[in-house]
């Protein structure tokens, strides 16, 4: 079959109508894990008035499991579960570990791929629940708890006209997506990484004190945590955010190419990307053709999916914003197009990212990436490797123009312009190393074009070497300085790989 000449798209169409990013997640099926269990137990840690949950106990494993959001949970045991309901827990978790000499770490949201947080013996703070959010709309400042998620925050900003560069997906924690930098919603427009955006933070030390950081007060902490990623050496339990007005209008336009035309895609890409407003973000999958049978033969059952989204002040800006797309080839050689469709922020939610079915939610999952100033000539060099991926949840994500420019307040130092990450997603345990093996064989084709990585997104299980090259050499020098400083008896455990 050869799948260009399929008149009735119905299928691609759908696709088309939810973005690159929902079209990952509406090609898994829907089921919720369990948010919560009703067990009111306190274990043996005095004075929390949250859930202890300690190895010996019934329902440990549930509650190990349950601080991974996807299926591929690491055979890594804590010796205790704390899930903190304040700060004082927080505090009396920490002075207690340091107490009995085990080692730290802290659960936001539990997206990380590679299960930072879950690490063998110690202590797991889980932060999930301190969930509050606060807006100050004069100064246009959100004040949210460790364990606030991105949609929460979206949707309480919106009620002020005000948003933030959220994650694309709704589900993923505040804390862990800004302290390793965050490539949100409109990055382009608000500030690059997510990162930039933390103006303070409350954070308890090893020592159990609770510290106020930001560029006035401890200024080695907020430099630390505006990028150190899943490797912190304190608990976030509080950050001060700045907002932004939400805008106006957002427009959507979404084109649908076959994999073997993606050399076209790319060199169109490069060209009118020279010439686009730099806001309009731009966002390329390469992703299994729903509409392909089986049996297909590789070439014939991928497709290039490019979503460009306007976020701008009115209609006719966010239609100049997304013209150069549209009268290029990207549309006019398109299998399907979907143009101009309008969208409230929150609703990017809704429509492009079902909060029931990110990808990898009922999946095994690993991801590994580049940043790189060569987007179009990384994605070329994996289409090969990728037709032949080992799943067909599996794919490719290009996030153009993302402004990682570090700044002297962070330890974020990434350098370079674009983001190409590659998601390994499978169903079955036993078939584990063939796809995990695939991921590392991408790493191989992407990384010559490499100027660095996102620490958020490196495959940390088998490449521990990818956080320290997240860093410039100075900030991960600084940053050992800055740990040993706030952390003198290693009372929190490092990056997973270093501890
Ligand atoms: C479906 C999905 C969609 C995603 N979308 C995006 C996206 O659009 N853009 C993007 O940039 N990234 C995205 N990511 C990656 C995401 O930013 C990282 O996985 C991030 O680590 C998740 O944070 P978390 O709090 O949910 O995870 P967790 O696993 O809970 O935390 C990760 C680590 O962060 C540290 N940490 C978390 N909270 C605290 C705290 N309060 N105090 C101290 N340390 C803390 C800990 O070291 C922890 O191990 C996505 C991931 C998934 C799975």
């Amino acid at each position: 079959m050869n799948y260009k000449n399929i008149s009735r798209r119905l299928v691609l169409k759908q696709l088309a109508s939810m973005s690159a990013i929902g079209a990952m997640g509406s090609l898994r099926s829907l089921s919720l894990y369990a948010e919560e269990r009703n067990n009111p137990e306190i274990g043996l840690i005095p004075e929390i008035k949250g859930k202890v949950i300690h190895r010996q106990d019934e329902d440990y494993e549930f509650w190990r499991q349950h601080m991974i959001w996807h299926l591929s949970k690491p055979d890594r045991y804590p010796d205790i579960i704390v899930r903190a309901k304040s700060e004082q827990d927080v505090i009396n978790a920490i002075k207690y570990a340091a107490k009995n000499k085990l080692k730290v770490t802290t659960r936001s949201g539990g997206h990380n791929a590679p299960g930072a947080a879950l690490r063998d013996g110690g202590v797991i703070i889980d932060v999930s629940l301190l969930n509050d959010i606060e807006i100050d709309i004069k100064n246009r400042i959100a004040s949210i708890g460790g364990g606030v998620k991105s949609a929460s925050l979206v949707t309480a900003a919106r009620d002020e006209g005000l948003s933030f560069p959220a994650p694309h997906c709704p589900t993923v924690g505040l804390s862990g997506f800004t302290m390793g930098g965050g490539i949100g919603w409109n990055y382009a427009h608000w500030g690059g990484m997510s990162c930039f955006s933390i103006e303070a933070a409350d954070v308890v030390t090893a020592e159990g004190k609770l510290l106020r950081t930001s560029d006035d007060e401890n200024p080695d902490l907020i430099w630390a945590i505006r990028g150190v990623g899943p490797g912190f050496f304190g608990v976030v339990t509080r950050l001060y955010l700045n907002l932004y007005p939400v805008p106006k209008t957002i427009l959507v336009n979404n084109y649908i190419h076959p994999l073997d035309d993606l050399e076209a895609v790319t060199t169109t890409l490069d060209e009118v990307n020279k010439v686009k407003d730099d806001r309009a973000e731009v966002i390329a999958i390469l992703l299994q053709n729903p509409e392909a049978p089986a049996d297909a033969p590789p070439e014939q059952s991928k497709i290039c999916f490019i979503s460009i989204f306007a976020f701008a002040g009115s209609e006719a800006e966010a239609q100049a914003m997304l013209a150069p797309f549209a009268e290029s080839d990207l549309a006019n050689k398109s299998l399907v197009k979907i143009e101009n469709t309008e969208y409230t922020f929150e609703g990017l939610y809704g429509k492009f990212f079902n909060p029931g079915v990110p990808a990898g939610m009922q999946a095994r999952y690993a991801v590994d990436n580049v940043i790189t100033n060569k987007p179009g000539e990384t994605l070329l060099a994996l289409a090969d490797h990728f037709k032949h991926a080992t799943s067909p949840h599996s794919h490719v994500l290009a996030a153009y123009a993302v402004n990682m420019k570090p700044r002297a307040n962070s330890c974020f130092s990434s350098i370079g312009s674009d983001f190409v990450g590659c998601y390994s997603i499978w169903d079955n345990a036993e078939e584990d190393e063939q796809h995990f093996k695939w991921l590392d064989e991408t790493i191989l084709i992407m990384d010559p074009f490499a100027s660095g990585h996102y620490i958020n997104e490196v495959e940390a299980r088998r490449h521990p070497e990818r956080i320290e090259k997240s860093f410039s050499k100075e900030n991960w020098q600084r940053l050992k300085t800055v740990r040993d400083k706030y952390d003198p008896m290693g009372v929190f455990h490092k990056h997973l790989g270093y501890s």
